[in-house]
């Protein structure tokens, strides 16, 4: 039997494309490997989002090839999208292919089998790659998925492609215009899930605030929820991240109505100065994003809101920062995850003047990280104390013998419980921080013989 690795890098809707891929090399008679186990063949779903995305895209495939020279390595993702020259020309490489080919993977594998009947192993199996204006097409929603793989939780993807164009992005130009995958495709691969077993959901894309601009918003977000919201076995679903820009009006109203639906919202800021917004054409100003997060606490107790900030925008001066770090500060995420600029080939923002030297963003950078730090740890006290549910989870990378799971509202907490929690649904107590966890006791005890 051919075995196979599959190596994600890069976002939530990678994750999903890879789990996709996956399930149609099962399908074909392969059995999945560890990421850096030998294989017979090696598919690498590469990022872009950073120069630092692209040049670790470059380290794994090499290191997978210098690994096993005699593996069949084919890259694919973002990065295949921004530079398949790059990636063809590394020695040892068999084939490249884009987001949106990603569906024609039987059609590769195929031709992959052919040449091993034949004998024909040739270092570059020498499929054409498709060239194609990434930036004018729409997603491919021809691949599903049906379980999580090792997760917990399981993702459904229900948009693909951006058309915002924010100045710094290279998403829009790799994986196409906002596309919107049909409800009931989506509701057929959830009630699937929940078949399976999964109790949480993950609602994924890259602009999910946006589901439905492309068909004139008869159906939006909030419908997905609505229609998902019954089936049974599902008792949680949420969002990977939704942009304040497009956030439907009536959204908050409908979720605060369905209970399964979890009190947690990463909504990326960027940039926390509405002239540093402008230029990256955000569409929303820091007052737009404060009512929003208003609604949200007004709706939603103890809701979780967790962000990314990107430092070092061209043109960013230190009043700039100061207002930022302001603004983050008063907000009171409870994470950040921080970003330095770094300029994208073929971004508008890219060719702006008064780029920020690099020991300047680099001390943002720090600053911000150090603030973010605070208001986690301010946010994660005032939990304490409280009960709440937790989805005890398989993988843990807390101390030996504990498991670990998330709370409705994303904090990450530490069990110690036996393994039969494992995809239970607990409430438990915070009691102590630990690290980076919060240490939390099962509230009414866990009787395995009758949870
Ligand atoms: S909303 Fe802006 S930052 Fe997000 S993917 Fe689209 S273009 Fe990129």
């Amino acid at each position: 039997m051919p075995t196979a690795a599959l190596i994600t890098l890069g976002c939530k809707v990678n994750q999903y494309d890879t789990q996709a891929m996956q399930e149609v090399m099962l399908r074909n008679g392969y059995t999945i490997v560890a990421e850096h186990d030998p294989a017979d063949l090696c598919i690498i779903n590469t990022c872009t989002v950073t120069n630092t995305a692209d040049q670790k895209a470059r380290q794994v495939i090499r290191r997978a090839i210098r690994r096993n020279p005699d593996t069949e390595v084919l890259v694919t993702g973002c990065y295949a999208e921004s530079d398949r020259d790059a990636i063809a020309a590394i020695p040892g490489v068999s084939l490249v292919f884009g987001n949106r080919e990603k569906a024609d993977l039987q059609k590769y594998l195929d031709i992959v089998h052919e040449s091993w009947k034949e004998k024909d192993c040739s270092p570059l199996l020498q499929i054409d790659p498709v060239h194609h204006d990434a930036v004018r097409e729409h997603a491919n929603f021809s691949m599903s998925v049906s379980e999580a793989g090792k997760h917990t939780r399981a993702l459904i993807k229900v948009q693909d492609g951006c058309s915002a164009f924010c100045t710094y992005c290279i998403i829009p130009y790799v994986r196409g215009r906002m596309t919107s995958r049909p409800l009931s495709d989506i509701v057929r691969e959830a009630k699937q899930i929940a078949a399976n077993g999964y109790k949480e959901i993950v609602i994924t894309g890259v602009h999910l605030g946006a589901y439905g601009l492309d068909n004139g918003r008869q159906q939006t977000i909030a419908d997905i929820l609505e229609h998902i919201h019954p089936i049974n076995g599902i008792e949680r679903i949420r969002f990977s991240s939704i942009e304040a820009m497009n956030f439907p009006p009536d959204l908050v109203d409908r979720m605060a109505a369905l209970p399964k639906c979890m009190p947690h919202f990463h909504l990326p800021l960027q940039a926390g100065s509405n002239k540093i917004l402008r230029q990256m054409r955000r569409r929303y100003t820091t007052e737009q994003f404060s009512r929003l997060v208003e609604k949200l606490r007004a709706s939603f107790p103890d809701v979780g809101v967790t962000t990314d900030v990107m430092v070092g925008f061209p043109g960013e001066t230190d009043a700039d920062f100061e207002d930022s770090l302001r603004f983050v500060e008063a907000t009171g995420f409870s994470q950040l995850h921080v970003f330095r600029y770094s300029p994208r080939r073929g971004t508008p923002a890219a060719d702006y003047p008064d780029h920020v030297p690099p020991h300047v963003s680099a001390d943002r950078s720090k600053a911000t990280i150090r603030l973010g730090k605070r208001l986690e740890i301010e946010f994660r006290k005032q939990m304490l104390g409280k009960t709440m549910n937790v989805l005890v989870e398989e993988s843990c990378e807390g101390p030996a013998g504990h498991l670990a799971g998330f709370t409705d509202n994303y904090l990450r907490v530490l069990l110690d419980v036996p393994d039969s929690a494992v995809n239970r649904i607990l409430p438990v107590k915070l009691v102590a921080l630990e690290g980076e966890f919060i240490r939390a006791e099962a509230a009414n005890g866990f009787h395995p013989e009758t949870d």
